[in-house]
């Protein structure tokens, strides 16, 4: 039996970390107690040690798991006592003292503010002194409320005992024996919860204090019966401590010195209960049964939960296995791979039409600075109409224009620019791998993943977009464009002008359709040219006779609401550039235009559409070697040895759990192997009690 009670303790604190409902619960030990009543005393005269925190305040802040295991002696040799925090990983402690001091560091980290916290110490204690045993140790009740503790703590602490005082637990209700029994809250407690006492079992303390007839009179229980009984104790110290002895010991010699000058009324031929070794034995006992009959029920439960979460593994999961390991190496992978195919969005030709596309929208602008606003405009529609005209005769007014015009684009910072778009576009790549799963998990690794790419990039930017601008350098200076080209380019701009026609002219309907239809928007168009009429009148006579102030004039009426006059004036924009789109389309079909490069000054579109196709052409070389090569060499280097090389096993797991698929996966997984465990423990114990013969009560 003795081997079942331990063997049940294990068991026991699997079950407890498989989870904490009730239905997976063998019974413990749960110490209840006022303060003061001697709860720490008894608690340390049962493991011989002084180790529980002490001082005038409360210190007692968080359930205390005690898992006492007796370690008997091996070929003679007495091992060593030692306790551990399995919580805390700090391995075996020896010196009491030591676990004394952890305990009110931990006791002590729970903020003022919450007084108690629920969160129980895990500690283990291995000894040949003690026996096997769980004992829970709660904070003392607290009887009258002081004014540096908070109002709600007396309701704290009745609330975390009632907790603990629950079935299947034995209630160890500790009284001291000078204080009437009647206002003992842990024997209020209790029997709210065991009105028989069933599971409850009265220690009284301090038995010293009071007459011995009086302790006899307590012990007896005929006032406030208890099935389980009482037992008493002296569990303080008061002779003289000798130099090698613990306090524990000479605590016991006092016990024993004041039972022993005692025996006519606690002696052996009285059937009361008292002293410390009687109350080990006693508590012994009273584990054993309760576990022994806890055994079919938590067999019968733990049966159950192995089914679900076998069951559940096989559905949702079709049995397959993972760890923590795998998943990150599967991650690593994963992240290497997708990056592979992202890079395909950055292959040469790709690049290419990126940076056409920039720089198309840059020979726009220089068209419509030098071109479309020009006042002469009108005049290359016409020298390009002209079919006597050869380009020899044009105006060096044009030649000019095109000469500003090519350089205003090889001289706009192209270097930069091409470069910074591209970085741009890795920028996003690499954020969206940041941001989607599973690195949305990862918080930490995926701000990893963002510093390292970016400084990869900042340290390319400079040296690529000055390679860059060093390449083009030529075009600054000389354009030489083959008929190929320039066909090429010819119809590029057509494509681009149509598109553009195309935009303006959806615009155009677009502003129609809000405006209330093509006549409100010519009543309104023609409304404001008619103001812009009458102010350009008013300047000019201004101008005449400055000195003639006129009056203010408010226009006569507001016969519109001004979002619709800033929407016919934008019209007015568009349908200005709608006729110079045409008219230029119109030149760049021309025969004229088709003539090839000696045409550029008429098609100074198609001379642009080449340069600019030169200039994306060297830009994409370079910025190939210099910065995407680079990126694409680097970055999976920096995956290997940055993002989870120095990672721990601890920080391993915690990386996988926090995928919350992950999470559930191996919660499920683990779960279904400590039940499988446990299931095989327990059915070992099965053929343990299958033993016919009823095991001997010892007493
Ligand atoms: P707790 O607050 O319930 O943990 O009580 P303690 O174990 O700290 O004991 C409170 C006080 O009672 C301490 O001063 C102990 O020395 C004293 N005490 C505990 N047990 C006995 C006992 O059996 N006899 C006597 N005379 N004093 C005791």
């Amino acid at each position: 039996l003795m081997h079942l009670t331990r063997k049940l303790i294990e068991i026991r604190s699997m079950l407890l970390s498989i989870d904490q409902s009730d239905a997976l619960k063998l019974p413990s030990i749960v110490v209840i107690g006022s303060q003061s009543s001697g709860k720490s005393s008894v608690l340390e005269a049962i493991v011989g040690h002084e180790f529980l925190p002490k001082g005038n305040n409360m210190v007692t802040r968080r359930p205390i798991e005690l898992t006492l295991i007796h370690t008997p002696p091996q070929n003679g040799q007495t091992p060593v006592e030692y306790g551990e925090f399995p919580g805390l990983g700090l391995g075996k402690i020896t010196n009491f003292a030591d676990i004394q001091r952890i305990l009110t560091d931990l006791n002590l980290a729970v903020p003022t503010s919450d007084a108690v916290s629920n969160e129980p110490i895990d500690l283990r204690i291995h000894s040949p002194n003690v026996p096997d045993l769980t004992l829970i140790d709660l904070p003392g009740y607290v009887q009258l409320s002081s004014l540096d503790q908070p109002e709600t703590l007396k309701e704290k602490i009745a609330a975390l005992c009632d907790k603990y005082i629950r079935e299947p637990n034995i209630i160890l209700a500790v009284c001291a024996a000078d204080v009437d029994l009647a206002n003992s809250p842990a024997l209020r407690a209790s029997r709210k919860v065991d009105p028989l006492g069933l599971r409850t079992i009265g220690v009284i303390t301090k038995m010293d204090l009071v007459p011995p007839e009086q302790g006899a009179t307590i012990l007896a229980g005929n006032r406030y019966p208890l099935h389980l009984g009482y037992v008493g104790v002296v569990a303080k110290s008061s002779g003289k401590k000798g130099k090698k002895e613990s306090t524990a010991v000479v605590a016991q010699r006092g016990e024993e010195d004041y039972f022993g000058s005692h025996k006519d009324v606690y002696g052996s031929s009285t059937s009361l209960m008292v002293g410390t070794d009687t109350l080990r034995r006693r508590l012994m006992e009273v584990l054993e049964s309760s576990m022994a009959s806890s055994l079919h029920g938590i067999t019968n439960a733990v049966q159950l939960e192995l089914e679900e979460a076998t069951y559940q593994f096989k559905v949702q999961y079709n049995d397959r296995r993972i760890t923590a390991e795998s998943y990150v190496a599967e991650t690593m992978d994963a992240l290497k791979l997708r990056f592979k195919q992202f890079t395909e969005q950055f292959r040469r030709p790709v690049i290419r039409a990126k940076l056409k596309g920039m720089l198309d929208d840059k020979v726009m602008d220089v068209l419509e600075q030098l071109y479309w606003l020009d006042k002469r405009a009108a005049e290359l529609g016409a020298l390009g109409a002209d079919p006597k005209l050869k380009p020899e005769d044009v105006e060096p007014y044009w030649r000019h224009k095109l000469e500003a015009a090519s350089s205003l684009l090889t001289k706009s910072g192209v270097g930069r620019d091409s470069t910074l778009l591209v970085a741009d576009g890795l920028r996003a790549l690499i954020d969206s791998i940041a941001s989607s799963e599973p690195f949305n998990f990862h918080p930490q690794a995926s701000e990893r993943l963002i510093q390292f790419s970016h400084m990869i990039l900042r340290d390319r930017i400079g040296v690529t977009s000055d390679q860059v601008e060093n390449c083009i350098k030529p075009y600054k200076y000389e354009i030489e464009v083959e008929p190929r080209e320039w066909e090429i380019g010819r119809q590029k701009a057509i494509e681009l002008f149509e598109k553009e026609v195309a935009m303006c002219e959806s615009k155009l309907q677009e502003i129609r359709k809000k405006v209330g239809g093509g006549r409100r928007l010519g009543g309104l168009v023609n409304y404001v040219k008619s103001l812009e009429e009458k102010e350009k009148e008013r300047k000019s006579r201004m101008l005449e006779s400055p000195a003639i102030e006129e009056p203010d004039q408010t226009p006569e009426s507001y016969r519109y609401p001004p979002a619709q006059i800033l929407d016919a004036r934008h019209a007015m924009l568009y349908s200005d550039r709608l006729a110079i789109l045409k008219l230029r389309l119109l030149a760049l079909k021309s025969k004229r235009c088709r003539a090839g490069p000696e045409s550029d000054v008429l098609c100074p579109e198609a001379f642009l559409n080449v340069v600019a196709d030169k200039l994306a052409y060297t830009s994409a070389m370079f910025i190939n070697i210099e910065l995407l090569d680079q990126f694409f060499y680097q970055f999976p280097r920096e995956i290997d040895s940055r993002l989870l090389y120095d990672l721990d096993r601890r920080e391993i797991e915690a990386f996988a759990r926090e995928n919350p698929a992950v999470r559930r996966h191996l919660d499920l997984q683990e779960r279904k192997d400590k039940l499988e465990e446990v299931m095989k423990q327990l059915n070992s114990l099965s053929t343990l009690r299958a033993d016919p013969q009823p095991a001997p009560r010892r007493h």
